[in-house]
């Protein structure tokens, strides 16, 4: 790394890290992956390296964090209450993109940056705990 970057966030997907870092280059912060090539060509080893990592630089790190902030890491419905899972009733719901392919991906990410839709157009809940998806 020429300059220096600081580690904002850390996930098990690269497809995850792509999704975050899409939207900080929409606000113009320049980003840095690091180990998702590794994670790519083996979901298995995300552990073990320790996930993918983002960076930013230094001098963006806190408006990079406060945009991220913005998506929380659980989700809330509209009284503002933490989701609960339908299958085993853990309050630990995230977000997932129902992004499946490559084209789709490409196609969100184009009309993240220049439609400036709200940022899950198309998403589905996941409970952290048993890994159950629902609407
Ligand atoms: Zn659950």
């Amino acid at each position: 790394m020429e300059e220096n970057f600081k580690l904002l966030r850390r996930f098990q997907y690269s497809s995850e890290a792509q999704i975050f870092s899409g939207k900080l280059e929409s606000e113009g912060i320049k980003i840095y992956l690091r180990d998702n090539n590794i994670v790519d060509s083996n979901p298995i080893w995300s552990n073990a390296v320790g996930g993918v990592k983002l960076f930013v630089k230094s001098e963006d790190f806190e408006r990079a964090n406060l945009i991220l902030s913005d998506i929380s890491q659980f989700s809330f419905d509209e009284n503002n209450k933490l989701i609960k899972c339908p299958n085993c009733g853990a309050e630990e719901i995230e977000m997932v993109t129902s992004i499946k392919d490559l084209k789709t991906f490409f196609a969100f990410i184009f009309s993240l940056l220049f439609i400036l839709i709200p940022f899950y157009s198309k998403h589905r809940y996941k409970c952290n705990k048993c890994k159950f998806e629902f609407n």
